[in-house]
């Protein structure tokens, strides 16, 4: 085949026909040492996922990402919308991450951690497996007409489905509002938060569709990682790689026959049997080369290796492998890129870790009273203030103070001292009175010290303004 034929596989995608429509992939399901592996590491994964929002440190829920009310919890640590730059930190401390880890292990994180492929190949394809059986019945069934047991499947399968995808919207649910939240309408009965049921079934119908139907294509037309892959990939990238050089040989791949001498004749260690196309869950030909639809889900290692193994060969004919350890035999080495991706990576997560350590307690925000001018006695300059006092730690705050730091004064907090629960948020007025001759300008910048039982905790500044002052 001359080289332009070899790449008209790119030209298409292996879930779409000539014609346009889907091609439903109907993988075989994978067996061996890597899918067992994996299955470890997705039943670990799937209960973190699932007990992650209800799991509780100090009070706090140990994931909370409830945008509709700014409330984050991160590892049991809250965060404030006023936090938001740490946020951008670790969120750019993840891209670089990800992409030192493409980089290296290309698209690993897809097959072993992405919560698409394991809801999907670990808890949906094992429930179809159950109730359509392998690979080849699940062709039949879905070629015979629609008869009792064809009736019985599909509707048992679909109502599974949507019992699985209700569940995950729930705890979904407790990601976004709080599990805490989540709990007390099931108890109250759903038709007592009719709003929240229609959130819910709508999530549902969502995961629904993506797992019954959509599957694969979230991977190959929607994920914008496996799109980046074309970019962050190079020679030296580990990923799940066919060794042509073995597999093809000078003669080309060839189905094993008896009595015939493939070394003799030039054949590679393929024996074309087509297995890990059959279990690809993707529906590509690994052969071809590293392809966009690739999630690296290693399915096409064991069925290979099982292959391999039984026709008496070494196994790792598609195994983790970069181009270059394939064509030149060459072992893994740092390059300049992976150099420049670890040194970034290793400042990011230094500034957020400074950044971490050096967030506030409380956050204090005064703010004169907007349409409000000074107050002037013969001695005195008054101005009043709202404040703001965020508590942003897992404890309560007790007889709050603030203090003036940086002038002699006094202020005035309307309602004397505050408590402030953990989280909790205050607003109030204060009156901040200062000796005429303590000023030196119309303007000037005051530093205020939050106390907490007498212990300054945080400093906030604020403006005070007076009458023009020539000294
Ligand atoms: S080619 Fe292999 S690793 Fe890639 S998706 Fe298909 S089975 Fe998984
Ligand atoms: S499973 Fe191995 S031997 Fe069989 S077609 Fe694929 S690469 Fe060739």
């Amino acid at each position: 085949m001359d080289k332009d034929n070899k790449e008209v596989f790119r030209d298409s995608i292996a879930t779409i026909d000539k014609s346009g429509k889907r091609n439903f992939i109907f993988p075989k399901k994978p067996k061996g040492k890597l899918y067992n592996y994996r299955t470890i590491v997705s039943w670990f994964l799937l209960g973190f996922l699932l007990a992650a929002p209800f799991i509780k440190i100090k009070g706090n829920q140990f994931l909370l990402f409830n945008i509709l009310e700014r409330k984050f919890h991160i590892f049991g640590f809250p965060f404030w919308p006023q936090d938001f730059h740490l946020l951008v930190i670790s969120m750019l401390v993840s891209v670089v991450f990800v992409i030192l880890f493409t980089v290296v292990f290309g698209r690993i994180f897809c097959g072993w951690v992405c919560p698409q492929t394991i809801f999907m190949e670990m808890v949906f394809r094992k429930v179809e497996y159950l109730i359509e059986g392998d690979r080849s019945k699940q062709i039949k069934l879905d070629k015979q007409e629609w008869n009792a047991e064809k009736i019985r499947k599909r509707v048992f399968k679909w109502f599974m489905f949507f019992i699985i995808s209700f569940v995950i919207s729930n705890v979904f649910l407790a990601y976004i509002i709080g599990s805490d939240k989540v709990l007390s309408y099931i108890t109250d009965g759903p038709l007592e938060h009719l709003s929240t049921l229609a959130y819910l079934l709508a999530f549902t119908g969502v995961f629904y569709f993506v797992f019954a139907w959509f599957r694969e294509q979230v991977c190959i037309i929607v994920c914008p990682y496996g799109r980046l892959q074309g970019v962050l990939l190079d020679n030296k990238s580990i990923n799940v790689a066919y060794d042509y050089v073995r597999g093809e040989g000078t003669s080309g791949r060839k189905k094993l026959r008896k009595d015939e001498n493939r070394d003799e004749l030039g054949h590679g260690d393929c024996i074309d049997c087509k297995q890990c196309v059959q279990v690809c869950p993707t529906g590509i030909d690994i052969r071809n080369g590293t392809q966009l639809e690739c999630i690296n889900c290693t399915a096409c290692i064991d069925a290979c290796d099982a292959i391999m193994d039984r026709s008496g060969f070494d196994k790792g004919l598609i195994r983790y492998a970069s181009e270059d350890n394939i064509d030149k035999k060459e072992k893994f080495k740092f390059n300049a890129r992976l150099i420049a991706y670890s040194t970034i990576l290793t400042i990011l997560i230094g500034v957020l870790i400074t950044m971490l350590f050096l967030r506030n307690d409380i956050e204090a925000t005064i703010l004169r009273l907007p349409g409000q001018t000074f107050q002037s006695t013969e001695t005195t300059i008054k101005n009043v203030y709202t404040v703001k006092l965020i508590n942003k730690t897992t404890e309560d705050l007790e007889n709050l103070d603030l203090k003036l730091i940086s002038h002699p004064g006094k202020i005035d907090l309307i309602g004397g001292k505050i408590n402030l629960v953990k989280q909790g948020l205050k607003e109030g007025t204060l009156f901040i009175e200062i000796d005429k001759k303590d000023l030196n300008s119309s303007k000037e910048k005051l530093k205020v010290g939050v106390y907490s039982n007498g212990k300054l905790i945080e400093s906030t500044t604020t403006n005070f303004t007076g009458p023009l002052i020539i000294k």
